[in-house]
């Protein structure tokens, strides 16, 4: 047999065999799988023989719905379709591929006789990637081959590229998540830290304007802590700080605005609350607190808190002069006795 016989196929044309040495093509097709569509038994098992022997793997059906279910089942990277085909012809499979997403990519080279070829352009617009006329030669093929290789491997790393990048903003998402949670909350407690319940405070402050309502706000410190820290250690004081918010946070409305502004110092803003009902709130709030035991270890402890009351006037310039009466009046409630609230008394306001 005479190398023009060897690299001859009944559906190819003798002839010049241009085109890489298959040796080149064994390196390019590594890993890929090729569909070979034919209708015409002969042609389509003399191209999957010739293209296996180039080292890639073939995977053969007799028309396009045959081929559509193997590339569902199936992971191809390139499809080598005859046009003219009984039941589904080559360029109605190459639209449903491109027309179906979870196919994925695949490189798709047409077979056209040479009544089609005026039509290349058609197969074209339905999406193939390449054409060849029949009958081609087999290092025809092969270059097709190569080339439909190299793009399916720069899709792939383009792939591996883009879920890279969808991994790393995923990942800067959620550490920006981090961040911006550290930057606003206590690490203690999980309450608003003080800079974010000022910020709060001003937002509430905002809206109290605008639709003009009122506003008030609690200040509390835990009594004699220091003695509870004197007594039974750093750690034992530290759960009976966790223990307060967590009090704070069951006492309160989800609408109020819960802070840890300083060491065993709280506030409490509250929206659309006038005086009295801020009053009613810091007495829940002393009463839950007072009737919480907390546990560290084999001790409990009884803690107890003193609050100031204060009610946004219209007089207050900003939200800071209304977090000063406050204090003063938890100031007060330290001075009478401690636990117990005491209310800032509306009238002249300190600028
Ligand atoms: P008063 O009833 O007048 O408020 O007395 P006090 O002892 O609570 O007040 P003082 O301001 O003298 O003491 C506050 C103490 O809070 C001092 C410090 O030991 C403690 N403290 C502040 N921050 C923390 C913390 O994060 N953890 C613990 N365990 N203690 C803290
Ligand atoms: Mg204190
Ligand atoms: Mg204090």
């Amino acid at each position: 047999m005479s190398n023009e016989d060897h690299r001859t196929i009944p559906c190819v044309r003798p002839g010049p065999t241009a085109g890489p040495p298959v040796r080149d093509v064994l390196t390019a097709s590594q890993g890929h799988r090729v569909l070979v569509v034919d209708d015409d038994p002969a042609c389509r098992k003399l191209t999957a023989r010739f293209l296996a022997t180039a080292g890639y793997e073939v995977l053969t059906a007799e028309n396009g719905t045959e081929g559509l279910r193997v590339l569902r089942d199936e992971s191809v990277h390139i499809v080598v379709s005859d046009w003219m085909m009984p039941e589904m012809n080559g360029l109605e499979l190459c639209k449903t591929i491109r027309s179906n997403e979870p196919i994925g990519f695949v490189y798709f080279v047409m077979v056209t006789a040479q009544q089609e070829r005026a039509r290349v352009l058609e197969a074209f617009e339905a999406g193939a990637d390449d054409f060849l006329t029949k009958p081609f030669d087999r290092g025809e093929l092969l270059v097709r081959m190569h080339a439909g290789s190299r793009i399916v491997e720069l899709e792939a790393s383009l792939m591996r590229r883009s879920r890279e990048i969808h991994k790393a903003n995923a990942e800067m998402a959620i550490l920006n998540e981090k961040l911006k949670r550290l930057a606003t909350t206590d690490e203690l407690t999980g309450l608003f830290n003080r800079r974010q319940t000022m910020t709060k405070l001003k937002d509430a402050w905002e809206l109290a304007n605008r639709y003009d309502q009122p506003l008030s706000c609690v200040s509390l410190d835990i009594d004699r802590f220091k003695s509870v820290n004197d007594t039974f250690g750093h750690a034992a004081g530290d759960v009976a700080l966790k223990s307060t918010a967590q009090a704070l946070s069951t006492a309160t409305r989800t609408t109020d605005i819960v802070g840890r502004i300083g060491g065993e110092e709280f506030v409490v803003v509250a929206p659309n609350t006038d005086l009295d009902n801020a009053s009613i709130l810091a007495e829940r709030i002393r009463k839950h607190i007072e009737e919480t035991v907390v546990r560290h270890d084999a001790i409990e402890l009884a803690i107890t808190v003193s609050l100031g009351v204060a009610g946004k006037q219209a007089v207050m310039e900003n939200p800071e002069v209304l977090l000063n009466k406050a204090d003063e009046a938890l100031y007060k409630a330290k001075r009478t006795g401690r636990n117990r609230y005491c209310v800032a008394q509306p009238g002249a306001v300190k600028v």
